[in-house]
């Protein structure tokens, strides 16, 4: 087995003094592949006062020399793309030809267009006497979760930096070799010291100890809504900025005359990518009553051509969940389902055939759910769709914003202008219309309990950033 290196402060590679042992699992077979030896609280303040000690130098430079950097750290990720996606496939669960297009491409993709996106940032304006400056907000912690390692990653180092903050990034240990491989690149791509920093260790110690520390200045996290809730709590309570990515149930909604092939082709994709394990997925179909027959014939299709298996195999199309606890509470929800008295049209709680040892859970269907029940509510992070059928439109536009949850959504109609008065009704931070793909320059985050801010693109900056305006004397002509 491999052993990780797991802390990456002012430059240099470091061994926790205390290392608790943490083992990371191969999600298709459950055979330990990759050793982590978890950091403390001492290697977590060690990382804040190198990231205080690097900022001012850093915060100095033209933001187009920090863009700079940003792009060599680009190429250094594009040169090892592949070993990225391997481990990302094993850790995670998505098959690797799309871990290779969606986890790592995409995220390279985000930290170059991020670095050409500095040339146009206003980075300072004047109004009447006023030069309003956007100046790096401090010390920034990213802490991320598992579920799409490098892109969550991305989304918090790359803007920090090149807003001028520095980092300290505490990634999830459950799937840590993104991280680690990003670190290596960073090195690669002699950063100074101390900009980046890097420790592996668990939510509740480090992560807390992070968002504690007296030299941390904005708290970026992206995770569960209860955690998130925590972190913003003690961050508000000591005035800290705050930006919380959380998590979502988001409903595809289809109106009467869409191209219904193509609704379900993207919804029942959306929702089993990477073994549903994805903040923005939409897991709720909400559709006319009178069609639900014809939706789910076309579901149970498309839903028996995705061949469930080992993610490094080609032939795959859904993989594993993360881990046992994941796999066992994704189950634990489907039996509640039945229980609800849904209707079961595919899948179920029992383990997929052939696939024993993994982490694995058959894509399952739900008809006829009521929109109030457990599974319609609450987030499941799994393989797990409900077909919620409704009446009129505003009987489904109250269904798709019925939860506590705002991440994402999709509206399907049989023309653009009727789509887009739909989704325009519906209350959540980014919503497809008609199949339109998403974009990395658009703003991503939520309404209600999704979230606090917006990352991606040049709107990711604005959470790294603190406004000065200086008021110049006006001078008699
Ligand atoms: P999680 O909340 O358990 O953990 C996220 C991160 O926070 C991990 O690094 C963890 O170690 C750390 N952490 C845990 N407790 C902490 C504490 N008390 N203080 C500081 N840090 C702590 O989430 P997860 O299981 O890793 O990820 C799945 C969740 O993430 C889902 O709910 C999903 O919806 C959400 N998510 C949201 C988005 C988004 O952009 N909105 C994207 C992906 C995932």
């Amino acid at each position: 087995m491999q052993i990780a290196r797991s802390c990456f402060i002012n430059g240099q590679w470091v061994a926790p003094d205390k290392p608790t042992s943490f083992t990371v699992t191969n999600s298709a077979t459950g055979v330990p592949w990759l050793e982590v030896p978890l950091a403390g609280v001492p290697e977590a303040d060690r990382a804040c006062m190198a990231g205080r000690a690097a900022f001012a130098g850093w915060s100095d430079l033209d933001p187009a020399v920090r863009a700079g950097y940003l792009g060599r750290i680009a190429d250094e990720l594009e040169a090892r793309q592949a070993e990225i996606a391997a481990a990302v496939s094993r850790e995670v669960g998505m098959p690797l030809k799309l871990s290779e297009r969606i986890q790592v491409a995409a995220p390279i993709l985000a930290w170059r267009r991020l670095a050409k996106a500095a040339a146009d940032y206003q980075w300072t304006e004047t109004i009447g006497n006023s030069l309003v400056e956007r100046v790096a907000a401090g010390v920034a912690i990213c802490i991320t979760p598992w579920n799409y390692p490098l892109h969550q990653i991305t989304g918090k180092v790359a803007p920090a930096l090149l807003a001028g903050c520095t980092v300290v990034l505490k990634p999830s240990e459950m799937a840590p070799s993104a991280a680690i491989l990003l670190a290596e690149a960073i090195e690669a791509a002699q950063l100074p010291a101390g900009v980046f920093n890097m420790v592996i260790g668990a939510g509740a110690d480090v992560g807390a100890a992070l968002v504690a520390s007296p030299e941390a200045d904005v708290i970026s996290f992206t995770g569960s809504t209860a955690v998130g809730r925590q972190i913003g709590a003690q961050a508000l309570s000591a005035v800290k900025r705050v930006t919380l990515e959380l998590g979502g149930k988001s409903a595809s909604v289809l109106l009467p005359g869409a191209d219904m092939a193509a609704a379900v082709r993207s919804t029942v994709g959306s929702c089993f990518l990477n073994s549903g394990q994805t903040c923005s997925a939409l897991t709720r179909f909400v559709v006319p009553a009178a069609q639900q027959e014809e939706v789910l014939a076309l579901i149970s299709e498309a839903v028996q051509r995705i061949t469930v298996g080992d993610p490094l195999d080609p032939n795959s199309r859904m993989g594993p969940l993360v881990s046992k606890d994941q796999q066992e509470r994704v189950r634990r929800y489907i039996s509640k389902g039945i229980e609800s008295g849904a209707r079961l049209v595919c899948g179920g709680a029992e383990q997929p055939g052939g696939n024993e040892a993994g982490y694995f859970v058959s894509p399952t269907v739900f008809a006829d759910v009521d929109p109030a029940s457990a599974i319609a509510q609450e987030e499941i992070f799994g393989p797990v769709l409900c077909v919620i059928p409704y009446r009129d439109i505003d009987e489904a536009v109250a269904i798709a914003n019925g939860t506590p949850y705002g991440l994402a959504g999709a509206v399907w109609g049989p023309d653009d202008a009727l789509s887009l008065s739909v989704a325009r009704r519906i209350r959540a931070g980014q919503v497809d219309i008609n199949g339109g793909p998403f974009n990395l320059d658009a703003p991503f985050g939520g309404f209600g309990m999704s979230g606090v801010g917006r990352e991606n693109g040049r709107f990711g900056l604005d959470d790294f950033l603190e406004y000065r305006s200086l008021q110049q004397p006006q001078r008699k002509g």
